[in-house]
């Protein structure tokens, strides 16, 4: 099509925060509602980072997403804000799954999730290692909107899980946060047990620091066969 510009190379590059971005997006034009920008001005979040002008529209309409960019750039909102802003407008039909792969960022994603989604009425629970299995396992029983987890333990929870009910069999979106990280030998059984309990038509997105050959190649070809190729921001 005509009319679509490139960027100059000599247009200033807008910094980290700011909205300065050669789209002046909002977190309105971006699509969402107006309960959920309530809930980020109370945490003092006003404008989308450059991350998340790119990846929330994509997210939203259901698009697998691959996000590469450098820590610190708002990579948590950039897919925390379309899953709650889908969940909000379907509270019975997502169930997110959100894995990283350490205690620590997990808890540090389940506090961005909660900040904006528990004004909007959504569930989020952290499942880890090392801490209360039974707790955990009390509170994946509840069906909670989101999960974020460690892929150990929320392995060995499902594994225990009484009756063989798979709880992930309704989760509609998949989140592996710190993706070069999570793909590798380390993790691959644990990931590949847990893909297997959830829907094979899921909504995918990997976010990542660093675009390593294993994410490239991801980025070539549909997720799932049948689903459009995933789109693809990195800076
Ligand atoms: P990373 O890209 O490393 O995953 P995070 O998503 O953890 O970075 O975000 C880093 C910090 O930036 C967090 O404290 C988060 O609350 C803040 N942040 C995220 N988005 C915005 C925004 N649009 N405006 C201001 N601060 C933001
Ligand atoms: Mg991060």
């Amino acid at each position: 099509t005509r009319g679509v510009q490139k960027p100059s190379a000599d247009e200033p590059k807008p910094s980290l925060f700011s909205s300065a971005g050669s789209k002046n997006e909002t977190f309105e034009s971006l699509g969402l509602s107006r309960p959920l920008i309530t809930a980020l001005a109370g945490i003092s979040i006003r404008s989308p980072t450059e991350i998340q002008s790119a990846c929330v529209p994509q997210i939203l309409k259901g698009r697998d997403c691959i996000g590469g960019a450098k820590t610190g750039s708002g990579k948590t909102l950039a897919f925390a804000l379309p899953i709650v802003e889908r969940i909000a407008r379907d509270p019975f039909g997502i169930w997110a799954v959100v894995l990283t792969p350490t205690r620590e960022l997990a808890y540090q994603l389940a506090e961005q999730f909660i900040a904006v989604g528990k004004p909007l009425g959504l569930e989020t629970i952290t499942v880890v290692g090392g801490m209360d299995m039974m707790g955990q396992a009390a509170a994946l029983e509840k069906r909670p909107h989101i999960v974020v987890a460690t892929p150990g333990r929320l392995c060995d929870l499902l594994r225990s899980s009484s009756g063989g009910v798979n709880k992930l069999s309704r989760a509609k979106v998949l989140v592996l946060d710190e993706a070069d990280r999570m793909l590798t030998p380390t993790f691959a059984p644990d990931l590949a047990y847990l893909f297997s309990q959830m829907p094979a038509d899921r909504q995918t997105c990997l976010f990542t620091a660093t675009i390593n050959d294993t994410i490239l190649q991801l980025a070539e070809k549909p997720a799932q066969p049948g689903r459009p190729k995933p789109f693809m921001y990195r800076v």
